[in-house]
């Protein structure tokens, strides 16, 4: 039986691929080969093999976060990482259809915030509106503004990888959308106002596609959707919260695994969570 490649190897064989414009080869035959492994091992229950050095691991989880799965109630109305009511009124006064087509026909022409001057197009989402899996990143990036799809660059290919390692695949069975649908410039963070104007569609999205779980990954989708604002990442991943009833867990951006491969190890256990939610789903 092969042995499974350590978190870190990966990450660095798979960081140096897309450092290299290896994207084709990235998601043809050897890196499916080695999600296939990955995949293996993730059902037989192996950890990768190395723990994360005390000193570089991520921020310590709550003493109430545990490898258990657990629940944690949030509030109706979901406030924002700035410190403000975010997802309170008046963005809540935004009347959003309960159509999904429609929705995405008005977030496609939206310039609620001052982010629609500088965008060349809305990207709204990707993968089918019928998903079991709905994941939730921070705004796009230069490679989405361009395409109109969410995670379509590097951090994207390693994402599709992360998640065939629990066979789930990103074609079939994951919607994905972001925070913002309007690329901050120059890849700055999010700010307070463009959440507040953004994130109802995003809760609309959630209300319409219905998934059987939620991932978000960064501290902006963690924090608006557990509504624990300025909540460190490593306090909301490794466990299982609840955003209006449907299981959710918070892990690291893809982007930040390809910059810091070890965090590969704490992702790979989120997976793990993730995967035995949809499992009893
Ligand atoms: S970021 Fe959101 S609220 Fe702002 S213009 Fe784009 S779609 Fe509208």
């Amino acid at each position: 039986m092969s042995e499974r490649p350590s978190a870190a190897d990966s990450a660095r064989l798979l960081r140096q691929r897309v450092e290299m414009g290896g994207g084709e080869v990235f998601l043809d035959g050897m890196t499916r080969a080695e999600a296939m492994a990955m995949t293996a091992s993730a059902r037989r229950g192996t950890p990768p093999p190395e723990k994360v050095p005390a000193a570089t691991a991520p921020a310590p989880r709550s003493p109430a976060a545990s490898p258990a799965v657990r629940s944690r109630p949030v509030p109706a109305t979901p406030k924002g990482p700035s410190g403000g009511a975010a997802a309170a009124a008046p963005a809540d006064a935004w009347a959003l259809p309960d159509n999904y087509a429609e929705l995405r026909e008005i977030a496609l022409s939206c310039t609620r915030c001052r982010l629609a001057e500088g965008r060349t197009q809305v990207v709204f989402s990707d993968g089918p509106s019928d998903a079991r899996l709905m994941v939730v990143g921070e705004a796009p990036g230069a490679n989405e503004d361009e395409t109109g799809l969410p995670f379509v660059g590097a951090a994207g290919k390693y994402l599709d990888l992360l998640l065939a390692t629990v066979g789930l695949s990103r074609a079939e069975s994951v919607y994905i959308a972001n925070v913002l649908k309007c690329r901050p410039p120059a890849n700055r963070n999010p700010l307070p106002n463009e959440i507040e104007a953004c994130s109802p569609l995003l809760r609309k999205q959630i209300e319409l596609v219905k998934p059987e779980a939620l991932l978000a990954v960064g501290s902006f989708s963690g924090q608006l959707l557990t509504g624990r604002e300025k909540v460190a990442l490593g306090e909301l991943r490794g466990e299982v919260h609840t955003y209006h009833g449907v299981p959710l867990i918070v892990t690291y951006h893809p982007a930040a695994l390809l910059r810091n491969p070890k965090w590969t190890r704490a992702f790979w256990d989120d997976l793990q969570l993730l995967r035995g939610v949809i499992d009893g789903a």
